[in-house]
């Protein structure tokens, strides 16, 4: 058993291992920094830092002139349910286009607010059936929304929200889009995909601290939302209107997570907003998938599906592999992977998002090529 010292251990600017995690992940020094302050919830500063986060979020999906950004606090999963509740009026139905855990949470989160859900699932490795979608939309008139996930973390698919909306707009359904994963660093013009709504969160491509969920909502949709929602604290309606009359949150908002988010967004527009941001994730999934082959391991998905986000890698069948043991000889190397989360392979998950850029991936490659030899291979020498 090889102990790794301490000067062979990658760090970040804070000491602490690199993410390579779909988030929380891992944040910049000056980001963690903006939080070591305290604010009253209803100090004029953190009231003018809070309206910018919110002025600033829908220009990112070129909706500045349509939607308006309605906080959630909690993590993302609170703004997919504050989306979907608020939103989808109780005689309402969704067709919930599923291929992975994120789309079986919206059912999850539909049932439970007892909102009618009809479910089009594909695999995991899987997009939507385009004329299956169309084929229910047409038979199925009872339907009055279609819900989609822009990026599937489940296992780093990219799904066609463009022709989703587009079929959505073609039979006057309004379309709903867990965005989370993939706001900011994929292109998303939330008119021309014809999204009434777009949840996302602090914690993912904005690179910021979790704790804030957001949502999206086209003005005139959201204004139509009042008496919709099923709880008091993820009521859109009722949180939107408290900002228009008061520009205050309702309950204690995550000041300090909020006042960091905006770092991260002054970070993001000055990397060139989501070009720039994307640009970055995609050099970082190139090497880290090029790099990965090299070793012999193999991805679930093929490069025209793989968004920049987080990359699911087969697990390898040598029975000298051990999944725990390689995680925490990447952890020791300061290099913290995710488990696999799919129900089609046995797997494992890198992300590409975060404070990362080449060195880091780079130093990944190397962590991974190292816990290998551990376990005396050279390769993961797939049999599969
Ligand atoms: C991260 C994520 C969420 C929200 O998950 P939380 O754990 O609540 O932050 C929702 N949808 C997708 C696609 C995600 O990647």
């Amino acid at each position: 058993m090889t102990v790794t010292s301490p000067s062979r251990r990658a760090a970040s600017e804070t000491g602490d291992p690199f993410l390579l995690t779909p988030g929380p992940l891992t944040t910049s020094r000056s980001v963690k920094e903006a939080m070591v302050h305290d604010w009253g919830s209803r100090d004029a500063e953190f009231l003018r830092i809070n309206r910018e986060v919110l002025e600033r979020l829908p220009a990112i999906a070129n909706a500045a002139a349509t939607h308006v950004t309605v906080p959630v606090q909690g993590s993302g999963t609170f703004a997919v349910e504050a989306m979907l509740t608020s939103l989808v009026p109780p005689d309402g139905e969704v067709l919930l286009l599923v291929n992975g855990a994120y789309g079986h949470r919206a059912k999850r989160i539909l049932d439970i607010a007892r909102r009618r859900a009809l479910v089009h699932e594909t695999a995991e490795d899987t997009p939507p059936d385009l004329a299956e979608v169309e084929r229910i939309l047409v038979a199925m008139p009872s339907i009055t929304h279609v819900f989609a996930v822009h990026c599937e973390t489940t296992s780093g698919i990219l799904n066609p929200v463009a022709q989703i909306g587009a079929l959505a707009a073609k039979h006057g359904k309004s379309f709903l889009l867990d965005s989370m994963s993939a706001f900011g660093a994929l292109p998303l013009d939330a008119n021309a995909v014809h999204a009434d709504a777009i949840a996302a969160s602090s914690n993912k491509c904005i690179e910021g601290v979790p704790g804030l969920g957001f949502v999206l909502c086209r003005r005139d949709v959201l204004a139509k939302a009042k008496g919709n929602a099923t709880t008091l604290v993820l009521d859109l309606h009722d949180q939107w209107l408290a900002f228009e009359k008061t520009g205050q949150y309702r309950f204690t908002p995550p000041i300090q997570v909020i006042v960091a988010f905006h770092q991260a967004l002054t970070e993001f527009l000055a990397e060139g907003g989501q070009p720039g941001r994307g640009g970055r994730y995609t050099a970082n999934c190139r090497l880290l998938v090029d790099g990965m082959r090299a070793l012999g391991f193999r991805p679930l998905l093929p490069d025209a599906l793989q968004a920049p986000i987080i990359v699911t890698f087969h697990m390898p069948k040598d029975p000298r592999f051990v999944f725990q043991r390689f995680y925490d000889s990447l952890k020791d190397r300061g290099y913290v992977i995710y488990p696999g989360k799919l129900t089609v392979a046995d797997s494992f998950r890198i992300g590409c998002i975060g404070h990362l850029g080449r060195a880091e991936i780079e130093g990944a490659l190397a962590a991974v090529r190292e816990a290998l030899a551990e376990f005396g291979m050279t390769d993961a020498a797939m049999a599969a």
